[in-house]
């Protein structure tokens, strides 16, 4: 890409043009936010600057940030933090980006929450729940994941975010130091099944880890894995959060049913999907 002299709007048409021609879905929308994010100016700036010439300095990011797009890196991975619930979240290739899915359920959760709870989150990645969780809901957080370098992630956002979170690196409740009980389990665990990963976007079949989307066969795995050592963590009554995949309401619902789980509900997405499953823990 030649970005010399250059107008901001020369540039953002170039730019557009190229992501669009590399299969960038929108990729105009994708321009604007590398064009803000390099030149260092908000949206209602760059529009009364559109004329003027691109400083050599942001035409050389730029350069280096279109190539990564155009290779499908995501977009979030390129300028390195994303939104998740208001709160600005560090990213990079060890972690799954957070998703606007998932807001649904810390949503969920917030609505069950009373400040001071235990909450014990599973599989927790960059550590959106988490941290949103301790942050929104002023809950006692413990989070566990079995890859360090997620973990790294994760504990940056906590300090990013000015929450502490009790992170454990292991697998699943293998990682907690003690069997202690809590108010609510959540988890965004990975449920994609392995034959569909191939299908998926660039962006994530490429860019994404692996070991944070599949959910082996069925899909199914960790809900199983998670559901059936429940009882040793939940107080009586306590709740269990999922996100699942827009197909697994029926499944993982049934699964709960068979583990003593009572009041299961499947809560849609904004896409109308399923997208949560909620329960309470009965020891009966
Ligand atoms: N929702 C994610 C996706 O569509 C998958 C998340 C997961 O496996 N936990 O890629």
């Amino acid at each position: 890409m030649n970005c010399s002299s250059n107008t901001y709007r020369e540039v953002f048409a170039r730019i557009t043009e190229e992501l669009s021609k590399a299969g960038v879905p929108d990729a105009s929308s994708d321009a604007r936010i590398l064009l803000e994010e390099d030149s260092g100016l908000d949206y209602s700036h760059l529009l009364m600057q559109m004329n003027e010439q691109l400083p050599e300095e942001t035409a050389e990011k730029l350069r280096v940030h279109v190539t990564q797009r155009k290779k499908r890196i995501p977009l979030q991975q390129i300028i390195g933090y994303t939104e998740f619930m208001g709160l600005k979240f560090y990213v990079n290739e060890h972690v799954l980006c957070p998703r606007q899915d998932t807001e649904v359920l810390v949503e969920e959760a917030l609505k069950k929450i009373k400040p001071g709870m235990k909450v014990l989150d599973l599989c927790t990645g960059s550590g959106c729940i988490a941290v949103s969780l301790a942050k929104l809901g002023s809950t006692d957080v413990t989070a566990t994941d079995i890859s360090e370098d997620a973990l790294a992630v994760a504990r940056r956002n906590a300090q990013e975010n000015g929450v502490d979170v009790h992170f454990f690196k292991g697998d699943l409740y293998d990682a907690l130091p003690e069997q202690t009980r809590y108010d609510m389990i959540v988890s965004n665990p990975p449920y994609i099944c392995t034959s569909v990963i191939d299908t998926l976007e660039p962006e994530v079949r490429d860019h994404e880890p692996h070991i944070a989307l599949d959910g082996t066969a069925d899909g199914l795995a960790f809900y199983r894995r998670i559901i059936s050592d429940s009882g040793n963590y939940l107080k009586e009554c306590g709740h269990l959060l999922f996100e699942i995949g827009y197909d697994q309401g029926t499944a993982v619902s049934e699964l709960l049913r068979n583990n003593a789980y009572e009041d299961i509900q499947v809560i849609k997405d904004y896409s109308r999907n399923d997208r949560v499953v909620a329960a309470r823990f009965t020891s009966q």
